[in-house]
C-alpha cells in the first residue's frame, strides 16, 4: 500500500520555477464560494491577483510545464486572448516578457525544450499561454477527462472555458492509479514518486493539484482548489461546486495536519507574493 511517508522518504532533486505571468481581477470576492456561511463576513477585495505557471525540471524526465498562465498578448491588448465578452468580466493585465515563453527564455529554454505540459484545469487564465507554444513543441498536454468534457460543453464559454486555446495540441488524459489517503485519485506522473497529480474537484469538475516530492521537502501546488491561503485556513471553498470543493478542502487540510511542514503555493494569492522566489530563481 502506497503512503506519503514512504514517498517522502525518497525525494527527488527536482527544480521548481514559478512564472508570474500577470494579474487578474473579477468582481464579487470571486475567490470565495458564496454558499459558504462565512462569505458575507469576508471583506470585499478589489485587488488584482497574480496568475502563475510553473516549470518543473526533472533530472531524468525532462521539463514539465504546469499551467501556462496569461498569454503575452495581454501586454499589448486589453482583452489579450480572452475575447471582449470574457475579457470584460475577467480583467487581466500583463507586461512584456512576463509570459511563460519569455520566462522560459530567461532560463535558457525554448518551447521545444518542453517534454510535458499539464493543465490544472481549463478555465481561461490557465491555458491562455498555450497558443504561444503552438507548433513549437511536441509535448503532449495533460488534462483530466472530466475537465476536457466540461470545457467542450454547449455553454462552456459562460463557464470560463475558451476552447480555441487548446487548438492544435495533442490532449492526453491522466491515468489515475490507486488512492493515497486522504486523496482518492492520485497519479504518479513520472512513475518514480517525484511528482503527483491529485484530483481536487470542486472549483471545476476535473480540477487537479500537483504535489512535488522535492529534496528539501514536499511542495503542494493547490492551483484553484485553494486560490489563496485563506481558502485553506478558513475552510472556505473556491467558487464552483460548493460540496465537492469543501470535500476537497477537508482532504487537503487533513493532509496538511499530517505533514505540517508541507509548503503550499496558492494559485492567485496576492498575500503570498514575495514569499517564494520567482523565475529565473528556483523555489527548490
Ligand atoms: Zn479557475
Amino acid at each position: 500500500m502506497n503512503s506519503w511517508q514512504s514517498f517522502f522518504a525518497s525525494p527527488c532533486p527536482l527544480k521548481l520555477y514559478v512564472f508570474h505571468t500577470g494579474f487578474i481581477h473579477m468582481k464579487g470576492n470571486i475567490h470565495f464560494n458564496k454558499k459558504s456561511p462565512d462569505f458575507k463576513s469576508r471583506p470585499v477585495d478589489r485587488r488584482f491577483n497574480p496568475v502563475y505557471a510553473f516549470l518543473v525540471r526533472h533530472p531524468k524526465k525532462g521539463n514539465l510545464l504546469l499551467d501556462t498562465g496569461l498569454c503575452g498578448s495581454f501586454a499589448e491588448k486589453r482583452f489579450g486572448n480572452f475575447g471582449w465578452l470574457l475579457g470584460r468580466i475577467a480583467q487581466a493585465r500583463s507586461d512584456p516578457a512576463m509570459d511563460s515563453v519569455s520566462r522560459m527564455a530567461s532560463l535558457g529554454l525554448a518551447p521545444g525544450d518542453l517534454d510535458h505540459i499539464l493543465l490544472s484545469h481549463l478555465h481561461l487564465d490557465h491555458p491562455s499561454g498555450l497558443p504561444q507554444l503552438k507548433g513549437k513543441t511536441s509535448a503532449p498536454v495533460y488534462v483530466d477527462e472530466r475537465e476536457a468534457k466540461a470545457a467542450s460543453g454547449l455553454f462552456a464559454l459562460f463557464q470560463g472555458y475558451i476552447r480555441s486555446h487548446l487548438d492544435g495540441f495533442v490532449i492526453k488524459n491522466y491515468q489515475y492509479r490507486s488512492p493515497v489517503a486522504p486523496f482518492d485519485e492520485v497519479m504518479d506522473f513520472f512513475g518514480d514518486g517525484s511528482a503527483f497529480v491529485i484530483a481536487t474537484p470542486g472549483h471545476s469538475p476535473g480540477h487537479v493539484s500537483v504535489l512535488l516530492n522535492a529534496e528539501n521537502g514536499p511542495i503542494f501546488l493547490t492551483f484553484d482548489a485553494a486560490h489563496r491561503r485563506a481558502n485553506l485556513e478558513d475552510g472556505i471553498p473556491p467558487i464552483g461546486d460548493f460540496a465537492a470543493g469543501r470535500e476537497t478542502l477537508v482532504k487537503i487540510r487533513r493532509f496538511k495536519e499530517e505533514f505540517p511542514d508541507m509548503r503550499f503555493i496558492f494559485s492567485h494569492d496576492p498575500d503570498q507574493m514575495g514569499e517564494f522566489p520567482l523565475a529565473p530563481d528556483p523555489v527548490t
